[in-house]
């Protein structure tokens, strides 16, 4: 059995704060620690059920070189790098193909727009007011699960807060694990349960994500082709800069669009443009 593991941080056992999402935040070092444990315990919970699994871990978040290859489980290997559009057009997925069983989502969060959700956001806090994907708002685990859906892999598994399983629910289709490893109070804080037993209730839902998978109650996220990807985002100048990629068509004067054969290709076309609207001319020119 091959699994795909899509890690976030903003959903990692014991992350309330932007300090410990960077590397100049003085509670990082801790919170890296934190995420290599979440998913080490992912791992460790399919391999009770799937002995002979092996692993791609996608180290999803800001710069993409917070796990720890150091103490990663050995049984994995780690897509590492941040997602340039000349490395990871697939962005939080890069690396994934149609020779994966499963698709687990470690460490995720709301997406923007969700009332007093924690560190909500979607793909860029800055860029990024609302993303449709054929005409349905989503957040990144719909996303990606889309991406794995292109492909054939089926979702089994998502951790984060109490309200990203709302979301989980809302969007995704079958019946994936759903493990909430902190109770959400607002925007930057939550009631988090220690590494200690968030890792067992982690490994517990990726032993039981490999059962349903075999049961037959997980399913694929693939929306109708061909995709429509839409983004509404915060500025007028985004927008006009992210029509500088070839991918990208107006909508209105704060939105574009791509379209692809398959969510994979629209949404690597959306990520391409995303990336282009974080450039603006200085203040000066604008
Ligand atoms: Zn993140």
């Amino acid at each position: 059995m091959k699994v795909f593991i899509c890690a976030d941080m903003e959903g990692i056992t014991g992350v309330v704060h932007r300090d410990q999402l960077l590397p100049e935040g003085h509670a990082w070092p801790e919170a890296r620690t934190w995420m290599t444990g979440d998913i080490n315990a992912a791992i460790e919970g399919v391999l009770l059920e799937a002995p002979d699994a092996t692993f791609v871990v996608n180290d999803g978040h800001a710069i993409m070189r917070n796990v720890m290859l150091e103490t990663l489980h050995e049984r994995a290997e780690l897509v590492m790098g941040p997602a340039t559009f000349e490395n990871k057009p697939l962005c939080q997925t890069m690396g994934i193909d149609a020779s994966f069983d499963l698709f687990l989502l470690v460490g995720h969060h709301t997406r923007a727009g969700t009332p007093g959700g924690l560190l909500s956001h979607t793909w860029s806090g800055k860029v990024i007011a609302n993303l449709f994907l054929n005409g349905r708002v989503v957040g990144e685990i719909a996303m990606n699960s889309a991406v794995a859906g292109s492909f054939g892999v089926p979702v089994g598994l998502v951790t984060g807060t109490d309200r990203l399983m709302d979301e989980a629910r809302q969007t995704l289709p079958g019946d994936p694990a759903l493990v909430a490893v902190k109770r959400t109070l607002g925007p930057t804080a939550a009631i988090c349960k220690p590494p200690a037993v968030t890792r067992r209730l982690i490994s517990d839902g990726a032993a039981l994500a490999v059962r349903r998978l075999r049961s037959g109650s997980l399913e694929t996220l693939d929306p109708r082709r061909p995709v429509e990807v839409v983004i509404e985002t915060y500025r007028r100048e985004m927008t006009d800069q992210a029509l500088r990629c070839e991918h990208a068509e107006r909508v209105s004067d704060r939105s574009f669009r791509t379209t692809g054969e398959d969510a994979a290709q629209a949404l690597e076309r959306a990520w391409g443009a995303v990336v282009r609207a974080h450039d603006e001319a200085p203040f000066w020119l604008a």
